[in-house]
């Protein structure tokens, strides 16, 4: 015999060094498969919805150029300034992860012309979105977003149609939810309102009262004063003038239709005067849903679980032609807390599940087959074929929630048997193998009206 050769050292396999295995970023997080089980209903209940209101899904690059964010999203936001995701990639061109949903499906409808397409155009769109947040705020810097889009629609029913999706949406999920809104009317009555604002702020020294963001934020973004979280500068603006006192004509009357529907399709909403949101391209309607629960004690007021808004000038400003339009998004993940907190029931996977089960080479073999047949006549049949022995399939099947497994054994291969047994009473019986379609559909039925 040949002496054993002593192992070559191969590079890729360090042996004497510990190897330390990779972690997710900071920030990110893996859908394991307990939690799954959340996103089905969750994403479900998004694509039921936008069906029925004639929303259709649609998809967008992850990645798109900078400039697309920088000129909707807007230079001034946090969201752009501060939490892009952006870099130069291997052609030298400026990319970012998108931060947003609505400026991609912006880009899309003016890129494939879809204003020739009947209007309005109504979109779905799931997916992640990154921002890069500061890690403190335990907030996910990927994560993912249901977002609807009308555009062409200028009356005052499409935005009360969003608003009312987006109440059903977590309604329906069980999540009891209060609609904030407001409306921030269009350039002209907000200018005359900023002006007002402005004024208000210097007055009496407020300014200087503010905290350290709204000071800085006071000659760029007045509106986000409104919105600030700050004790002092929530104290300040319980005095300050209130844009809907400002609004022109048609930017009221849009404003009031929008409740009137509202109230017709029993929508209970909120007026709140200080909803301003945090991005530049919305007029008119802007709303929020926000959870019912009260803050517990110290806690400052909840994020919204969901928001959206009209926007009309957007189209227009990315290059479109004038095109009126109006939007909503919910966050998945905040929405998926919800639920769990409330501990909602989950639905256990649609019912009628039958297992099949095998011992021995043969028989594994004849279950396979079996398996496939049952399959693909639409059965909603499960296997842990991997395994030999009976316990641990029994107990996978149960795990699964199987009414019936069936069972495929030596003795059962050589009489042309198999056999089927209760997963909740744990009786057995014989049938034969030929029939076991109809005996398993016959068992499913409660011995209705099948004959085999
Ligand atoms: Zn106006
Ligand atoms: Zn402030």
């Amino acid at each position: 015999m040949s002496k054993i050769k002593p192992e070559k050292k191969n590079p890729d396999r360090p042996s004497s060094k510990k190897i330390e295995p990779f972690t997710r970023l900071r920030g990110m997080k893996d859908i394991l498969f307990e939690e799954y089980r959340y996103w089905d209903i969750v994403l479900e209940k998004a694509l039921d919805l936008a069906k029925a209101y004639g929303f259709r899904k649609i998809e967008t690059p992850i990645l798109e150029n900078q400039a697309l964010y920088e000129r909707s999203t807007g230079q001034a936001t946090d969201i752009v300034s501060k939490e892009m995701y952006n870099f130069i990639d291997k052609s030298g061109e400026k990319v970012a992860l998108r931060p947003e949903a609505t400026p991609g499906l912006v880009r899309s409808y003016i890129e494939h012309g879809m204003f020739n397409l009947p209007q309005p155009v109504r979109m779905a769109w799931i997916g992640p979105l990154f921002r890069h947040e500061k890690p403190q705020t335990g907030r996910l810097r990927q994560f993912w977003q249901f977002d609807l889009e009308m555009f062409g629609e200028a009356g005052p029913v499409a935005d009360a149609q969003i608003i009312q999706i987006a109440y059903h949406f977590f309604r329906e999920l069980q999540i009891d939810v209060q609609v904030q809104i407001n409306s921030i009317g269009c350039p002209d009555c907000r200018a005359a309102y900023l002006e007002k604002l402005a004024d208000f702020y210097r007055e009496r020294g407020r300014r200087a009262k503010l905290c350290e963001d709204c000071r800085r934020r006071f000659g760029k973004n007045l509106l986000r004063l409104l919105d600030c979280k700050e004790t002092q500068c929530q104290e300040i603006r319980a005095e300050a003038p209130q844009i809907v006192d400002y609004l022109d004509e048609a930017c009221r009357e849009h404003f009031i239709k929008v409740l009137e529907y509202l109230d017709e399709v029993d929508i209970p909403y909120n007026l709140n005067p200080f909803l301003v949101r945090g991005l530049d391209y919305y007029n008119r309607t802007i709303f929020e849903i926000v959870s019912a629960d009260v803050p517990q004690e110290g806690e400052k007021r909840q994020a919204a679980l969901g928001g959206g808004g009209r926007y009309d000038y957007l189209v227009e400003k990315m290059g479109g032609r004038p095109t009126p339009a109006v939007g909503f998004g919910a966050g998945i993940e905040r929405t998926i807390l919800k639920i769990k907190e409330k501990n909602i029931p989950l639905k256990t996977d649609a019912g009628k599940i039958v297992f099949i089960a095998q011992l021995g080479e043969q028989a594994k073999r004849k279950a396979m087959i079996m398996f496939e047949e049952m399959r693909r006549a639409g059965y909603n049949v499960r296997q842990l074929f991997v395994k030999d022995n009976l316990k641990s399939q029994l107990e996978e099947a149960d795990r699964l929630g199987a009414l019936f497994t069936v069972i495929m054994g030596q003795k059962e291969i050589v009489d042309g048997t198999a056999l089927i047994r209760d997963m909740e009473s744990g009786v057995q019986e014989v049938v034969d193998a030929k029939k076991i379609v109809c005996e398993v559909e016959k068992r499913f039925a409660n011995n209705g009206q099948v004959n085999c």
